[in-house]
């Protein structure tokens, strides 16, 4: 969730925004009139149809923030991208009324009086609407508030708005009049743009489309590198005001049981959390997947092929029997030393983590009960654990593979 410093933050910047919206379209209005000039009168009109979409960023991130109910499960983050497509609204509208304004002029072309007023009123505009967007722009990327990044780029463009009053006035005095009329198109043309590129990203989310291939490609990474994940068969991530939520399906082994399956989605889900920034939500769903080969490993205490016997000390068994089964039936079986046996301590541990990481072992016939320290390093690598009362490597495999072995 977005600290509560941040939507303060967001908040001043929009106020302040709305502000300077205020004070732009009064001293365009009035220089608009000392000169006579089209384009900032186009100009003020842009800037009073600021003024609502800037108060509507301020309103709409208090709402956007309000938890989830039981009508609105999802929460209310997408009334910033609401936010958004309104400002584009507005923005479009603002166009409108600049072009309409302008095409007048071209057919009563009007001397321009005082430029020297017009001039400097377009140099504050140029000036304070730079120093607001960049700090808008720089708190919404902060916050990762689309609505704030939203309104702070149109300010960006308003910019060469008035940069377009400032070259169409100064024409005045050359005696071209007729400058300030197309000066005026071309500010509601950079005007238009914003308009559209604002409509177009908040439509975007608002019709869940989904985030960039980078972001996605990088919780697939994270997923790959948390144990017990095998395969990540799809990610869908959408948008959401200033979060994202992803859902993603992952192959697991058919052996691993509903607990240990259930301690891999909450892990996951933290490497994810963890990881990614502005994450909301989370979904994962499971597919077992059965191994066609299934490793198991077996202490024992001398080698003596499938008649070995199981030796029931664990730690200090001389040997372990890996035999691997494959379609129920036994294909390949080696004996390896335990590499363990002499350490003085952690043994029980050392050996669950060889088998585990490099041994790849599914499962592990025991004759006692583990420690909790063996316990815990063969969960970590899903390794599944049962206690056995058979005797020999040969009634195991006969008991996994449920045939007679001879
Ligand atoms: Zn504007």
């Amino acid at each position: 969730m977005t600290k509560e410093s941040d939507i303060a933050k967001i908040r001043n910047a929009a106020i302040i925004g709305t502000g300077i919206n205020v004070f732009l379209s009064i001293i365009k209005f009035l220089a608009g009139s000392i000169t006579a000039s089209i384009s900032l009168i186009a100009d003020g009109i842009n800037s009073l149809s600021d003024v609502f979409p800037s108060l509507a960023v301020a309103v709409g991130i208090k709402i956007s923030e309000r938890p989830p109910t039981e009508d609105f499960p999802y929460g209310f983050h997408k009334i910033e991208n609401f936010v958004s497509l309104f400002i584009s609204l507005a923005i479009f509208y603002g166009a409108y009324e600049m072009i309409t304004a302008a095409i007048d002029r071209f057919v009563a072309i009007q001397v321009i009086e005082n430029p020297i007023v017009g001039i400097i009123t377009a140099i504050v505009s140029i000036i304070t609407l730079f120093v607001i967007s960049t700090y808008k722009i720089k708190i919404g990327k902060q916050t990762n508030s689309p609505s704030l990044l939203a309104d702070g780029e149109h300010s960006r463009v308003d910019v060469f708005a008035s940069l377009a009053v400032l070259i169409g006035v100064s024409g005045a005095f050359f005696g071209i009049y007729i400058m300030d009329a197309i000066a005026a198109i071309i500010a509601a043309i950079f005007v238009i743009r914003a308009g559209y590129e604002t409509f177009k990203a908040s439509t975007k989310v608002l019709l869940d489309a989904s985030i960039p291939y980078d972001a996605r490609e990088q919780i697939k990474e994270i997923a790959l590198e948390t144990s017990g994940v095998k395969k990540v068969q799809w990610i869908r991530a959408r948008g959401s005001g200033k979060y994202f939520f992803a859902e993603l399906k992952i192959e697991v082994d058919a052996h691993i049981d509903v607990e240990k399956a259930q301690l891999l989605v909450e892990k996951l889900k933290a490497n994810i959390k963890n990881q990614v920034e502005n994450i909301d939500n989370v979904l994962i769903l499971l597919e077992p997947k059965k191994k066609e080969l299934i490793r198991i490993a077996v202490p024992i205490e001398e080698d003596q092929g499938l008649k070995s016997p199981v030796f029931p000390r664990f730690g200090e068994t001389a040997y372990f029997a890996i035999i691997d089964i494959r379609d129920d039936a036994l294909s390949d079986m080696t004996i390896l030393e335990n590499p363990f046996r002499n350490e003085p301590k952690r043994k029980g541990i050392l050996i669950a983590e060889w088998l585990g990481d490099q041994q790849k072992v599914d499962k592990v016939f025991i004759k006692e009960p583990l420690k909790k320290g063996p316990t815990y390093a063969f969960d970590s690598y899903y390794v599944q654990v049962t206690e056995t009362k058979l005797d020999s490597l040969k009634d195991i495999i006969a008991e996994i593979s449920k045939k007679k072995v001879p």
